[in-house]
């Protein structure tokens, strides 16, 4: 069986120079779903939203024929494209994150911007795809094994590799600046921060703190204490940095 596929956007990533943005043949050894066939090519099922052939969009279960034509189309998130897509229900992006173990700065830069975001240093493999399919997460990840695995509908791979860069990666893919709420959530944990009353928490300050700083916010699942000090005010410019080179387009 040899059949033809063209991959568009991002999705060029996962391939060889050879076979990034034209059309290719691909020579099947046996009779294989295009799902397969497309993550045997290096691209993992999640960042796909739309497959057409001469016939029109197919399904991700729609068996390759001999001769047959691919156009392979990403996800996109802020430009939709309605309710074409035969693999999978045209469903909104969630903007809730699970991240996989490697990711931790990643993960405490999301959080400081109020992004919901599971994170676990030591979470498995199984379970980072069970979180993201059981509580509708996208999982951000730096492991395209992982992403094929076949519960993940949300994911997407993190094509850099430095911290600082991976957050502005992460805010123009999913327009976060859109739904940031700085400040809002525990780093170490990502819980949802609350206003505390000083003298409730005064006994656990140092001397310098308690002087200078009268407002202050409390995490309620790990009991973390954050006032604006001098860390804040550098995530602040950080975050703000962040925000705006993501919104400059490439
Ligand atoms: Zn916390």
């Amino acid at each position: 069986v040899l059949a033809s596929f063209r991959f568009y956007g991002p999705l060029n990533d996962f391939l060889p120079p050879a076979r990034k943005q034209r059309v290719f043949v691909h020579a099947l050894v046996a009779p294989a779903s295009v799902k397969d066939v497309i993550e045997s090519l290096g691209v993992p099922h999640p960042e796909v939203d739309l497959i057409v052939s001469e016939q029109g969009p197919v399904g991700f279960d729609h068996l390759v024929a001999d001769g047959e034509h691919f156009a392979v189309y990403p996800r996109f998130t802020s430009l939709g494209l309605g309710n074409l897509s035969e693999v999978r229900p045209s469903t909104p992006v969630p903007r809730e994150l699970v991240l996989d173990g490697h990711l931790g700065r990643l993960a405490a830069y999301l959080r400081a911007l109020g992004i919901d975001t599971w994170y676990e240093n030591d979470a498995d493999d199984a379970t980072l795809a069970a979180v993201s399919h059981d509580e509708r997460r996208v999982l951000l990840t730096r492991d395209i094994g992982l992403l094929k695995r076949a519960i993940v509908e949300h994911g997407y791979w993190v094509r850099t590799t430095a911290p600082a860069a991976q957050l502005v990666e992460i805010i123009r893919r999913f327009d976060l600046h859109e739904h940031a709420t700085p400040f809002s959530r525990c780093v170490r944990c990502n819980g949802r921060l609350e206003p505390v009353e000083k003298g409730a928490i005064e006994h656990r300050l140092l001397p310098r703190t308690r002087e200078r700083f009268n407002e202050f916010v409390r995490c309620p699942d790990c009991d973390g204490v954050y006032w604006k000090g001098s860390h804040y005010e550098r995530m602040q410019r950080f975050l703000r940095e962040s925000i705006e080179r993501a919104r400059q387009r490439v």
